[in-house]
């Protein structure tokens, strides 16, 4: 897991359908919801399957796999932020389940981010090490110069 020195950075409140999002991240695990029944993924998490209204539970997933779209925030919103302006916000469809889109930041420079770019999810840690989230970087420089989030089972 890789820690960030963005100590202030906002941070969603975990909700009763998002618990299981954080949890996972907590632990250094990129987690998607799965129905019990029909075996569909889905994300963002609700509280019952979007197409069977089946039982869900948490799957992790490799974090591997391609931009679906992204856009280059370039104005700063957050102070929070400004050091690390503009960088890309990616949809990321991962390879398990690639009718799905996870929202996440796009380490590097922005201008070589393109739709279809394989990528690879990166827990980081808030430098208290208090949250844990997910962002995503290519999946060269994943390999390079980061730890993968999972052993080699998934
Ligand atoms: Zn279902």
């Amino acid at each position: 897991m890789r820690q960030t020195d963005m100590m202030d950075l906002p941070f969603p409140v975990p909700t009763a359908d998002s618990a299981g999002f954080w949890i996972n991240t907590a632990t250094g695990r990129l987690a998607i919801q799965q129905c019990k029944d029909c075996q569909a993924y889905q994300f963002p998490p609700l509280e019952t399957c979007r197409l069977c209204n089946g039982t869900l539970q948490w799957t992790p997933i490799s974090g591997r796999g391609r931009v679906y779209t992204f856009i280059v925030q370039e104005h700063v919103i957050s102070p929070v932020f400004a050091s690390h302006c503009p960088y890309a916000i990616a949809l990321v469809a991962p390879d398990e389940a690639p009718h799905v889109r996870i929202p996440g930041r796009v380490e590097g420079d922005p201008a070589h981010v393109k739709i279809g770019d394989r990528v690879q999810a990166l827990i980081t840690a808030s430098g208290d090490g208090e949250r844990c989230f997910p962002v995503f970087d290519h999946e060269e420089n994943a390999k390079d110069s980061h730890q993968p989030i999972l052993d080699d089972k998934i």
